[in-house]
């Protein structure tokens, strides 16, 4: 039965550290000068890899380090709090999930080893679509059987790491949405090589933030039939499978944001002096940034129940959707409380605190954004109607 310790282990605490030890190599300078570039963070992710940070929660029956998703969300929240983007870092963790519970052995021993050794990076998962948005199972994306090869056609938006990454999950149509039962059905995950496919073309986005999100063009591209994973028209379901993971990664994510913006707060509030006294000395402005922490902290709370749950095998659903909405606003909070507290200087890019604003808010909308949560929980957790 799944228990919920209060305290960090021993060996979270060192984890953490391990993690926190190599952020220090990648000081506010790196992530502003990649920010203006739109770079990817080649260096830091080659780095945090080979240090066995991002293969966590690959078995070690597949050569991972086989830890716990609380241990994975501990990694990502370092990273954060440190003041980095654990965006790339959280892709190559989950993604492979779908592969591990859904591919076949030929598969995971094809892919998970190489994975969990950063030798393949499996970073890109294709879902949204630039006609049907969050109601996945309209997307429009197919790919057709034909002898051994699948065909590919359609267009996904918002995909991000596709020319950083080695591999794609890709969830497309296969058989069209007026033969099937449910709308469900009739969808499939593929696991393809994006390095040897031709007929896609992939469009950079410039966002708000440096996410390396790309518009997709599928023009007849083939790909081999042994990319399928799992059954046909099962895809879906498997993708649902693994949101929970998804949602406490995500969740790890914004309470490491969280933590930076307080802690750059309160450094500055205690620091800045305006009117012969240091600001924080205002109820004005440390209240904002008393209220964040303890949002931060209660999402904190969620985010582990959620990760005990789902170590343990049991349902986790409304707390892992519940730790990403919690914590998502707790980061939010505490990126405005940082921006109101720094006056002119949270606008000024050498102070970071502009660029973690632009990076926090991009998890009140994606993986999933803050309605759905909502609808899920009113509709799941306490029985109302479906409200789409
Ligand atoms: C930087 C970035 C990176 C991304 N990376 C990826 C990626 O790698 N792979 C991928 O597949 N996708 C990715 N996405 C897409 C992301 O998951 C979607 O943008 C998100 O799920 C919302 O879908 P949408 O943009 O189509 O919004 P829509 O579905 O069009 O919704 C727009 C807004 O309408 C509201 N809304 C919609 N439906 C309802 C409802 N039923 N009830 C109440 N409110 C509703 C919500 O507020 C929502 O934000 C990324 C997005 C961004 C911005």
């Amino acid at each position: 039965m799944a228990s919920m310790p209060v305290t960090l282990t021993d060996e979270q605490r060192a984890l953490k550290a391990g993690v926190a030890e190599i952020c220090k190599r990648y000081p506010g300078e790196y992530w502003r000068q990649l920010d203006q570039e739109r770079a990817y963070p080649e260096a830091f992710v080659t780095e945090l890899t080979r240090a066995g940070y991002l293969g966590a929660l690959v078995p070690p029956e597949y050569g991972g380090a086989g830890l716990g998703i609380l241990d994975g969300g501990l990694i990502l929240e370092t990273i954060n709090a440190c003041g980095g983007n654990a965006a790339a870092c959280h892709a190559q963790m989950y993604i492979m999930g779908t592969v591990l519970r859904h591919g076949s052995e030929v598969q995971k021993r094809r892919y998970l080893p190489k994975i969990a050794s950063g030798e393949l990076r499996l970073q890109a998962f294709g879902v949204t679509e630039p006609n049907s948005g969050s109601d996945t199972t309209k997307l429009q994306t197919t790919a057709v059987r034909q002898g051994d090869r699948y065909v590919v056609n359609g267009q996904k938006i918002f995909i991000s790491r596709v020319l950083q990454s080695d591999l794609m999950l890709l969830l497309a149509r296969t058989t069209p949405v007026d033969q099937v039962t449910r709308k469900t059905d009739g969808l499939s995950v593929f696991l393809f090589d994006l390095r040897r496919v031709q007929g896609l073309e992939v469009r950079p986005l410039r966002m708000m933030m440096n996410h390396s999100t790309n518009a997709l063009f599928f023009d007849h591209m083939e790909i081999p039939a042994e990319s399928l994973i799992g059954e046909e028209g099962r895809g879906f379901a498997y993708i649902l499978d693994g949101m929970n993971a998804e949602r406490i990664l995500v969740a790890s994510d914004s309470i490491g944001d969280g933590r930076w913006f307080v802690e750059k707060a309160v450094a500055y509030s205690n620091q800045r002096v305006v009117f012969g006294r240091p600001i924080g000395t205002n109820q004005g402005v440390q209240f904002p940034i008393a209220k964040a922490h303890m949002a931060v902290e209660a999402a904190e709370l969620m985010r582990n129940k959620a990760a005990a749950l789902f170590d343990a095998g049991e349902p986790c659903g409304p707390e892992a959707n519940m730790a990403k909405y919690l914590a998502a606003e707790a980061a939010w909070d505490a990126a405005n409380a940082c921006v109101d507290c720094h006056g002119g200087y949270g606008f000024a890019e050498e102070y970071d605190v502009e660029r973690k604003f632009r990076e926090a808010r991009l998890y009140k909308t994606a993986p999933v954004n803050q309605n759905l949560v909502m609808a899920y929980v009113a509709e799941h957790v306490l029985g109302l109607p479906r409200s789409y």
